[in-house]
Parts: C-alpha cells; sequence; structure tokens
C-alpha cells in the first residue's frame, strides 16, 4: 500500500463517529431492522435481490450467539410477511463457531430449517483460514439435510480450487449440486497459504469460476471488479449456463454504475446488505480496504462537505 494510504488508513480512527456515520451510509443499511427492510425494498423496487448481513463477527458468550440467530430468524419472518426478495448471510463465528462447535452446528441446523419453512435461502460467508475447513465440513453437514444453503469460497486461497473440486465430488456422491459465491477474499493471509498478487488472485478467480460451472454448481459471482464480470460473462456464454445456475453479487454501495450495467444485460443480480449496531467497525473495514474515500473523511473533518448517500 503507498505510504500516503497507510497514513490516511492509520488516521482513521481518529475521525469523529458521526463524520464516519454520515460516510457508512453508503455502505450499511442502519442500525435497525425497519431501515435494513427499506433498504431492501428499494433494491427489489430496481430489480435486485439482496442478501441481508447482521453485522457482527467474533462473539464471546454463547448467549450472544443464541442472539444472534434469533435476529436472523426474525429477519427471515419480516422478509416474508413484507414480501421482500431477499435471503441471509451468516458468519459461523457470529454463531458460536470459536466457542463451541455443537453449539454452532445446532444453531445453524435450526436457522436453514426455519429459513426453508420460509421458502428461503441461508449463505454461509467464509472467514478467515482458521475457520475455512470447519465451515466447510459444516457446510457438507448441513447440505445433506437440506437444499436451501450455501457456502462462500475465496479465490486468494490456494487450496480452493480443490475444495471446490472436493465440495462438488461429495455432493455428486449424494446427487445434488453444491451452491457456492465466489469472492476474491477478504483477510490478510500469510503467503504460504493464499496468492498475494493481485493478476493471479484474478486468474484464479477465473478458473475456479469455470471449474464451478462446469460442475453446474449454482454461483454467486461476487466481484466489483469489472475484469472479472466480463469474464464471468464469457464463461456463462460458453457452458451456456442458464439464468437459473448463477447470479452476480454486489456489496452495498460500492459502484452502482456496474450494477446497472449487469443488470441492464439480462443477469440476476443480489446486493449483499449489511446493518446492524456493529456498523462502525464494518465501515472502518470498508474504508481501510478503500483509501480513496478514507482520504475524503480525513479531508471533511477539516472541512464538512457532502458525502452522497447511495442513489439506489
Ligand atoms: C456480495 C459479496 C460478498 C462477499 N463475501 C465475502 C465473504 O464471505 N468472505 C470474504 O472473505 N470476502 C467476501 N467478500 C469480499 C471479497 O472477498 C473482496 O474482498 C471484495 O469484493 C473486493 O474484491 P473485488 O472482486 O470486488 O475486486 P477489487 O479489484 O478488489 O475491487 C474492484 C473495485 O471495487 C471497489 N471495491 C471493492 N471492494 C470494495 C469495498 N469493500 N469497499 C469499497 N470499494 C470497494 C474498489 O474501488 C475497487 O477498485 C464479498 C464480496 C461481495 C461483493
Amino acid at each position: 500500500m503507498h505510504w500516503f494510504n497507510q497514513l490516511v488508513v492509520m488516521l482513521l480512527p481518529l475521525a469523529p463517529k458521526p463524520l464516519v456515520k454520515r460516510f457508512a451510509a453508503r455502505y450499511v443499511a442502519g442500525e435497525t431492522q425497519a431501515q435494513m427492510l427499506d433498504t431492501v425494498r428499494r433494491l427489489n423496487q430496481q430489480g435486485m435481490l439482496a442478501t441481508v448481513d447482521v453485522l457482527g463477527e467474533f462473539i464471546h458468550h454463547r448467549e450472544e450467539a443464541l442472539q444472534a440467530a434469533q435476529e436472523y430468524k426474525s429477519i427471515l419472518g419480516a422478509l416474508a410477511k413484507e414480501g421482500l426478495d431477499a435471503n441471509i448471510s451468516v458468519k459461523l463465528s457470529q454463531m458460536g463457531l470459536l466457542l463451541d462447535q455443537t453449539l454452532c452446528i445446532e444453531i445453524m441446523e435450526d436457522l436453514v430449517s426455519t429459513a426453508a419453512k420460509y421458502r428461503n435461502f441461508v449463505r454461509i460467508d467464509m472467514e478467515d483460514s482458521a475457520c475455512t475447513s470447519d465451515t466447510l465440513n459444516i457446510y457438507l453437514k448441513l447440505r445433506r439435510k437440506y437444499d436451501n444453503v450455501g457456502v462462500v469460497l475465496q479465490a486468494y486461497l490456494r487450496r480452493t480450487l480443490g475444495d471446490t473440486r472436493q465440495v462438488c465430488n461429495d455432493l455428486e456422491r449424494l446427487g445434488v449440486k453444491a451452491n457456492f459465491r465466489l469472492c476474491k477474499g477478504i483477510y490478510v493471509e500469510p503467503r504460504q497459504i493464499a496468492f498475494k498478487d493481485h493478476a493471479l488472485i484474478n486468474k484464479n478467480y477465473t478458473l475456479i469460476l469455470e471449474d464451478m460451472l462446469k460442475n453446474r454448481a449454482y454461483v454467486g459471482i461476487a466481484t466489483h471488479n469489472e475484469e472479472l464480470v466480463w469474464e464471468a460473462m464469457r464463461l456463462i456464454d460458453l457452458h451456456h449456463s442458464k439464468k437459473e445456475e448463477y447470479e452476480f453479487q454486489m456489496l452495498l454501495g460500492v459502484d452502482p454504475e456496474l450494477r446497472n450495467i449487469i443488470l441492464d444485460g439480462g443477469h440476476r443480480l443480489r446486493v449483499y446488505v449489511p446493518f446492524g449496531q456493529q456498523w462502525y467497525a464494518y465501515s472502518l473495514r470498508r474504508l481501510k480496504e478503500n483509501p480513496a474515500l478514507a482520504w475524503h473523511i480525513i479531508k471533511n473533518m477539516f472541512s464538512p462537505g457532502d458525502i452522497s448517500r447511495e442513489a439506489g
């Protein structure tokens, strides 16, 4: 990272919270369920699907895991009641993975079966590499019983092509298809296990995506990188993937123009909608990834200006 960007990232925690909050309005759908439902409604009206994430990851007590699961169940009920087209994205660490794996599996079984009652779907987000194997094992365990669950794979991990094939083969034996979201991966991982070079990560993303499409797995193609979007469209065309076999996915607030380009191309697009009390930590992460935007905040610390809300 350029030294100037590093400086901006270091200064970020000093930025006043209200200023970060104004910036966060672009990336986070508020603190309450009602605000999140408004955002999902607006996205649906614009022809987009959504996936809802309750902010908050590593937890310290089982009660916190149970509470987070309760909130997700309440969201499933609210989405059904409002007739909104959105599923949920869940982090296993938030469901107690690192506290008690048995509890985590119980919570996830309950959540996936509740989602099934609402004819809805649960996507298991992927976290850092310490969670990868457990997350895949829990996904496979759940997938044996339920068909409304999917998992995320990260193209920056050297193991991911192997994991893709392993998951597809394991499920093939049961006569069912895998459901993946493919992203690059957001955590800082050592070079021994993760590609560091951006061009190489893109190549690996394309390679894995082709494997998934060839296997007729369902794929959520999660990227804002236009080159990868182009590669995905080439592969969709090459492998005659049907509209029901894939969707594009993007984070709320990131590149709405690209979203519209994808939609105009006739593809399905799902927007990741995070919300909740823990908006501050999430926003700092977004800003650290994009120091150019963070620089806006630093500037505004001295001369408040307009940090616009996402148009749609
Ligand atoms: C729907 C969705 C779900 C995801 N789920 C997970 C997950 O479960 N586990 C995981 O490890 N990672 C997840 N990610 C994050 C992902 O791994 C990447 O870190 C992130 O998407 C950036 O990679 P990119 O493919 O968009 O390409 P990049 O080349 O990194 O980004 C392309 C452009 O998009 C913009 N941009 C990208 N990301 C952001 C951002 N966060 N904030 C502001 N601007 C941005 C930048 O301007 C950049 O120039 C998810 C991403 C998406 C879109």
